[in-house]
């Protein structure tokens, strides 16, 4: 990487966190970024401002251990978690913190990004696996980043939000972007109701391309039996839901499916619906709502 002068880095620092707010990634004043300086030292955006609207000379300079050096404001009390990213990945310069909120709720609802739907995900980032809930703020948050961020560029973080780290600020922030709209497409692939995954194999030859882009892979795929990671064994493989073979149907087609679990998407006049109790309850109370207003 070509050495960055601090005055452009901090400039960088902006320009990403009119994204991050632009694109509603964050709310009031949440989330924050952070970038190695040379001789140990970090440059990170400060607490209590809007990433919407953050001027160059607001950043803060602290060392490794999260101390002030330079600045007049204080530093995210979030900089811990970044803290324990650089100390687990020499190989990263940058990191991101947000709260984007498909990935988010994923995050909410323990619905890990590990499945292999989309190449160019496959490709980046690999799976996203959930760090254990811990409260923001302090030291719990940070061990639980530890056991994934080796094997992992981008995490999401229980009933939080999500972290990237990258080889430049810009490599951290598109991780974010990634997460977010891979949150948003499984989403939609789960309420459409079917999710095609990718094969093992091609899972293979997609890992296999990074050379090929320039990729660094962050770790390899993790083999059947490794077993899960925890706060003793931090992750150094990835979990990716990949069938073997050509594939799989996580929801069977329609047509797999025996005849009387078929239900047309738009019901002709003449044909049966069935509803549970339920259903049928809540769909007279929303009638019988709509005609008393
Ligand atoms: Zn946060």
């Amino acid at each position: 990487m070509a050495e960055r002068t601090e005055e452009s880095l901090r400039a960088d620092i902006v320009e990403i966190g009119r994204r991050v707010h632009a694109r509603g990634f964050v709310a009031s004043n949440d989330g924050n970024i952070s970038v190695r300086l040379d001789g140990g030292r970090l440059l990170a955006t400060p607490t209590g401002v809007s990433k919407g609207d953050m001027t160059p000379d607001m950043m803060v300079v602290t060392d490794m251990d999260g101390r002030k050096l330079a600045g007049e404001r204080t530093p995210s009390t979030e900089l811990l978690m970044h803290l324990e990213v650089y100390r687990s990945r020499p190989d990263v310069q940058a990191v991101v913190h947000a709260h984007p909120p498909v990935a988010t709720g994923f995050a909410v609802a323990g619905v890990p990004l590990d499945r292999a739907v989309l190449a160019e995900v496959v490709t980046t980032l690999g799976s996203i696996p959930i760090a254990a809930y811990g409260t923001p703020s302090t030291p719990e948050l940070a061990d639980a980043v530890r056991v994934y961020i080796r094997a992992h560029d981008g995490l999401l973080l229980a009933n939080h939000g999500a972290l990237t780290a990258g080889k430049d600020l810009f490599a951290a922030y598109y991780k974010m972007e990634t997460i977010e709209h891979f949150a948003r497409i499984s989403l939609t692939a789960r309420l459409l109701g079917r999710e095609h995954l990718l094969s093992r194999e091609e899972v293979a030859r997609l890992q296999g391309l990074r050379g090929t882009y320039g990729i660094k892979a962050p770790a390899p795929i993790c083999a059947d039996d490794m077993p899960p990671a925890g706060p003793d064994s931090p992750a150094s493989c990835q979990v990716i839901q990949a069938p073997p073979g050509g594939g799989l149907r996580l929801v069977p087609d329609a047509a797999d499916l025996p005849p009387a679990a078929r239900r047309p998407a738009v019901p002709d006049d003449d044909t049966e619906i069935r509803l549970t109790y339920r259903e049928l309850t809540a769909l007279i109370e929303e009638a019988v709502r709509s005609l008393k207003s």
